[in-house]
């Protein structure tokens, strides 16, 4: 009988102090991933700045000497933008490749905006920009216009194009693979389809350009109503350059 009761008693010992234990190992475990966690998101964020500032000063070092000390190039694939300048090529609405290579260079201010816009998108959706048009300069103005001499479609060179002020940009979004989202229409199609105020389109293609003018106008850029790609920062002033890159 004893016996019996010592271990009675020792079985009524033996459950909380089991209980005490695994609770106490779930605990630590638990921590442990907390810990982990929390490690594996501050070092992303610290990936992600590091990134950010070593790539914006390796793009400052891609710029050749000559140009000018307020402008920066954002070279393809800078933390994953993607370029795409559709007039160094024929696959623009002229058909004719207007500049002689494809680079994209903006006022220092408004490149800075472009990347952080780009690392706004990675962050909050896992998304990017592809650029299809940035500084252009003033001689390639005259070109386009002596294709295209309709100022329904180009900005007359003497009016002078924001483009032409470095502080102008034509994108779009990219998802994670780099696939454009559907805004309804192709870059530089001239039609009503392309206007931002026009509704008549799935609500998908809506949501995505309502995302792009939300994340611009976040950075300071405003839209215009007859191009949903094209975009133009308002907080700097400029005269219009005529200086062109090299293709060397
Ligand atoms: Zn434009």
């Amino acid at each position: 009988m004893m016996i019996f009761e010592n271990r009675n008693i020792l079985y009524r010992l033996c459950i909380p102090v089991f209980l005490i234990l695994t609770l106490f190992s779930c605990k630590t475990e638990h921590n442990e991933k907390k810990d982990e966690l929390i490690s594996k998101a501050e070092s992303v964020i610290q990936d992600t700045t590091e990134d950010k500032e070593v790539k914006i000063e390796e793009n400052k070092r891609f710029s050749s000497e000559d140009i000018p000390e307020k402008y920066m190039e954002i070279v393809a694939d800078t933390l994953g933008v993607i370029l795409d300048i559709r007039y160094a090529t024929e696959n623009n609405f002229t058909k004719k490749q207007i500049y002689d290579c494809p680079r994209c260079f903006f006022r220092k201010e408004v490149g800075e905006k472009i990347l952080a816009i780009h690392l706004d998108l990675k962050e909050r959706y896992g998304f990017g920009i592809k650029l299809f048009d940035c500084y252009r300069p003033s001689p390639y103005q005259y070109r386009l216009w002596e294709v295209m001499p309709d100022p329904n479609y180009v900005t007359p060179p003497k009016k002078g194009s924001i483009h032409s002020r470095g502080m102008a940009i034509d994108l779009t979004i990219v998802d994670k693979n780099g696939k454009e989202l559907d805004m309804g229409t192709p870059f530089d199609y001239f039609g009503k389809e392309a206007h931002s105020d026009y509704v008549e389109l799935p609500d998908q293609v809506l949501k995505n350009r309502q995302l792009l003018k939300k994340i611009m106008e976040i950075h300071g850029f405003k839209g215009i109503r007859t191009e949903w790609w094209h975009y133009s920062y308002r907080g700097l002033k400029g005269n219009v350059d005529k200086w062109i890159w090299s293709c060397e």
